[in-house]
């Protein structure tokens, strides 16, 4: 077949071998730029770009950093003579909600050099039944590495919100449990490493429809997720461990307001992960729950903070806008009382300031503004926040 052009043709033939070329060169050019990617970022660098974003959370920032590194190492790796093949290590992250886990997912996607998607596990069901199948996470990246697939099989999955494929209850025989343990079991597959096949638009697979076969060998996959109700588990265990007879003289006293420090795979299971998913996920840490001192870092000190955010709208407008200090410490006791976590700054910021956001644009002759505890006050007490109270 001959393809016109404004003046020469071209034959389908030399389409396709200019095709295999430029793949050719586009791959060799993947790998440089991974091999790039590590001798420009040391766990330390990837920390430092993430402390530039999330506040605390230390732990789990040195985790993601050496998992990363690491990964990027994998990509890398000829297994030579001596036979030692690097694995994966996939990792669980858990805390509140609200404390940062998909902060520092989408931070840690900006410095990336391989594909990276977030998908939620809550659409996911057991194959056949309404839901989501769970290759559908494997379109996601797919997607995100513009359907080549050689990029996507080097790439990093974030799934969220993990905690809801747990087993609703121990006796599995009552009724089907198609968006818990099925879902796991179909995990286990993809998170282990095969060749599966995604269904290229996502959702249901059905039987007509064009696969693509995608290997998940080299594929690192994050998981975050909150365990409701997974700190009584892990105080039972304390419990039941300290009343044993080797209770040790120098037990440390245990930070009872922060029980994830603690978690263990044990609790997962007992909280209704299935063993053998919990044995693909070897790496687990926590997220810090959000104290004073933190929420009101995070206020003002991440680079794209709220303050900055606000100033920035502003500034729009020419008005130069100031907080001052008590302003700051008032947002951050209301979030604390009425326990809304990092996410409630942002809606009393905006109970605060949304009148001046609309009347600011249409008063020309404004230079500055002020914002006082008193005015913060005023306008916090007209929103009404009472029925944001949690119960
Ligand atoms: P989750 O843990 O439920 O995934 P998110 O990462 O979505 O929580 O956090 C919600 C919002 O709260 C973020 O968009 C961010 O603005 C803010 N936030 C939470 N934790 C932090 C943190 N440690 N540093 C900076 N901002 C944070």
């Amino acid at each position: 077949m001959l393809i016109e052009g404004m003046d020469a043709f071209i034959c389908d033939k030399c389409v396709t071998q200019a095709n295999q070329l430029l793949a050719q060169e586009l791959g060799t050019k993947n790998t440089k730029n991974i091999q790039a990617a590590i001798t420009l970022l040391k766990p330390l660098e990837i920390k430092n770009h993430l402390d530039q974003y999330v506040i605390g959370q230390d732990d789990a920032k040195k985790v993601l950093s050496v998992a990363v590194y690491n990964h990027y190492k994998r990509l890398n790796q000829k297994i030579d003579k001596d036979e030692i093949e690097i694995e994966k290590s996939n990792i669980m992250l858990v805390g509140e909600t609200g404390t940062g886990k998909t902060l520092l997912a989408k931070t840690i996607a900006k410095i990336l050099h391989v594909p990276f998607c977030i998908c939620d596990a809550t659409v996911l069901t057991e194959a056949g039944y309404v839901g989501e199948d769970v290759e559908s996470i494997l379109t996601r990246l797919l997607q995100a590495a513009d359907y080549d697939v050689a990029a996507a099989e080097r790439g990093i999955v974030y799934i969220d919100e993990v905690d809801k494929v747990a087993r609703k209850s121990d006796n599995p025989s009552i009724t089907r449990d198609v968006s818990g343990e099925g879902v796991q079991q179909a995990l286990l597959k993809i998170l282990e490493g095969t060749v599966v096949n995604v269904p290229p638009q996502g959702g249901r697979k059905h039987p007509d429809q064009k696969m693509i076969p995608v290997n998940t060998n080299n594929i690192l996959f994050i998981c975050g997720g909150a365990f409701d109700g997974i700190e009584r588990k892990i105080a039972n265990r304390l419990r039941t461990q300290a009343v044993g007879y080797k209770v040790k003289k120098d037990e440390t006293v245990l930070d009872l307001k922060n029980l994830y420090k603690y978690i263990t795979p044990q609790d997962l299971k007992s909280f209704g992960l299935i063993p053998e998913l919990i044995g693909r996920i070897p790496v687990l840490s926590h997220l810090n729950p959000l104290d004073k001192e933190t929420l009101r870092n995070i206020l003002t000190a991440p680079k794209n903070s709220l303050i900055k955010q606000y100033v920035k709208l502003f500034a729009y407008e020419d008005v130069e806008l100031i907080f001052e200090d008590d302003v700051l410490d008032f947002v951050v006791d209301k979030a604390m009382e009425y326990k809304l976590g990092a996410r409630g700054l942002r809606s009393i910021c905006e109970a605060i300031m949304l009148d001046a956001m609309f009347e600011i644009p249409t008063q020309g002759d404004v230079k500055e503004l002020n914002i006082t505890l008193d005015y913060a006050i005023e306008k916090f007490e007209k929103a009404d926040f009472k029925k944001l109270q949690v119960a």
